[in-house]
């Protein structure tokens, strides 16, 4: 960090731009503060007051907060194959509206899944000189697949998925426990990531179902039982193979004893949940409103205030979207039938207010919102510059007015279908402004749009090599033959990481 006295007489030389606000949050801290942008990166953490450099722009941004921008490492983009659901022109641009700039794609509901590097090519293809913001990519584990793991992972993705119990699509079949195994002795030899939809299926298959529009029968389909299963095998497993595994979208609050002693106990584990686990709960569900259904499902009340007390004593790491829309028609909306409708809540442009009115609900302060909506993923995916505002790491920005409310009209969302949960709902939190790389992509002084064109990345890891000890973390990454890339994650994260590397020679 630049020292006062010298930074206000002699701003570091060559910046392009300034970002003033009363409310940067850094990781030491939210403070009055100018940020100094050089090329594409932050180039230092200024006094608020500093003078502005002769070369610089400066931008003020007032009382409204500067944020990280987010990284949401649970989007399904559904491009190509099922393009009608979602696609990347119209997701990253939801997430530039909702202050996200990256996210990394799940590998199934597109066709072809990300399960063969020859299909992490076609994704590529599908997504390159059409993102808003920074894109990566997961790989899926599959079974057939084992082989395929180690290719896919040199190709740069983040890590696999898996399911344990039917995925919701026929052309990404769930892992039985012997394939589960094999998958994560491998993945541990990658050094790798296994992110896991943990639900039971023996529970799901022995829960009482009934279709229907009554909220409570769906809720009884997915009961806790069976995440809590699931997180045991998943913990027991991690422990025999050393594999680093990350548990999907968690909504049991009764499974967080269970993953805080595995963590005191050291094993890899990492833990998110989403922004509707956090926000809505099963009371007030209204029957036949399909737009609620995701699976696992939204809990009562008490749970979810289980949630939040396990986000904030760090046994829950990342918040993000699991944004999983589809057509209208396959929500149900008409019979309103919880059993038959797709499950999947959208929310990419809404996470952050949705998350930030509850925390100001409960006294949480926003610098808690950076952390798990921004450090923690990054640092999951492994992202060294991506995450937070600090020198070194990429100039991605979120300028929030966190005191400001509006009302959710769904036909204000980007999103490719308007279909939300939370229509109506009315959130404190409005993003001003979204800015990539030092360039802004959404927002403006008046309400002018940032820059329309796709100016997105798309994303590689840079494999890590296989460790002697598969959970041992590394806290630096570097490129096969260049220099080490930004600076460490944010040691709060708590994740061990490999590198990553931006593609370059986008269309
Ligand atoms: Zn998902």
């Amino acid at each position: 960090m630049a020292g006062g006295r010298i930074a206000r007489r002699n701003p570091v030389p060559e910046v392009e731009l300034l970002l003033r606000s009363a409310r940067v949050v850094t990781p030491s801290g939210v403070r009055p503060a100018s940020v100094a942008v050089r090329g594409e990166r932050v180039a230092a953490v200024l006094p608020y007051d500093c003078e502005v450099p002769g070369t610089a722009r400066l931008e003020d941004f007032g009382d409204d907060v500067l944020l990280p921008g987010l990284v949401d490492t649970h989007v399904h983009v559904n491009d190509p194959g099922r393009s009608e659901w979602e696609g990347f022109p119209s997701a990253t641009l939801a997430a530039a509206a909702g202050g996200v700039t990256t996210l990394v794609d799940m590998p199934l509901n597109s066709i072809p899944p990300t399960t063969t590097t020859a299909h992490l090519d076609v994704k590529r293809r599908a997504a390159r000189g059409r993102t808003h913001i920074d894109v990566g990519f997961w790989g899926g584990a599959v079974p057939g697949n084992l082989a395929e793991l180690r290719p896919l992972h040199e190709a740069g993705v983040f890590g696999f998925k898996c399911f344990l119990l039917p995925s919701g699509v026929d052309e990404f079949p769930s892992l039985s426990p012997a394939e589960l195994e094999r998958a994560m002795a491998e993945t541990a030899r990658l050094g790798g990531l296994l992110i896991v939809h943990a639900e039971d299926p023996e529970h799901i298959d022995g829960a009482p179902s009934r279709t229907g529009p009554r909220y409570a029968d769906f809720l009884a389909s997915r009961p806790r039982a069976a995440e809590n299963a699931a997180v045991e095998r998943l913990i027991a497993l991690a422990r025999r193979t050393g594999c680093r595994v990350h548990v999907l979208h968690l909504s049991s609050s009764d499974a967080l004893p269970l993953l805080a002693a595995a963590k005191r106990d050291g094993v890899p584990l990492t833990v998110e949940t989403c922004p509707h686990f956090l926000t809505l709960t099963a009371e007030e569900v209204p029957d036949g409103a399909t737009e609620f259904k995701c699976c696992p499902p939204i809990r009562e009340a008490e749970n979810r205030d289980a949630l939040w007390r396990g986000l904030l004593d760090g046994t829950i790491d990342c918040v993000v979207s699991d944004h999983s829309p589809c057509t209208p028609d396959l929500k149900r909306l008409d019979s309103g039938d919880f059993a038959s409708a797709w499950g999947g809540i959208s929310s990419l442009q809404l996470g952050l207010p949705a998350v930030w009115t509850e925390a100001r609900r409960r006294g949480v302060p926003i610098a808690a919102l950076a952390r798990w909506m921004a450090a923690a993923p990054a640092a999951l995916a492994g992202l060294p510059h991506k995450g937070a505002v600090e020198p070194g790491r990429d100039a991605d920005f979120t300028v929030l007015a966190p005191e400001k409310t509006f009302t959710v009209d769904p036909a204000r969302l980007h999103h490719r279908n308007r279909v939300t949960a939370y229509a109506g709902r009315t959130l404190y939190g409005v993003v001003r402004s979204t800015w990539l790389r030092g360039r802004r992509i959404y927002g403006g002084p008046a309400g002018a749009p940032g820059d329309a064109r796709p100016t997105g990345r798309l994303l590689s890891a840079v494999p890590r090599e296989p460790a002697r000890e598969p959970a041992a973390p590394v806290r630096t990454g570097h490129r096969p033959g260049g220099p080490a890339t930004g600076p460490a994650p944010d040691p709060g994260a708590g994740v061990p990481q490999p590198a990553a590397t931006t593609e370059r020679g986008t269309a």
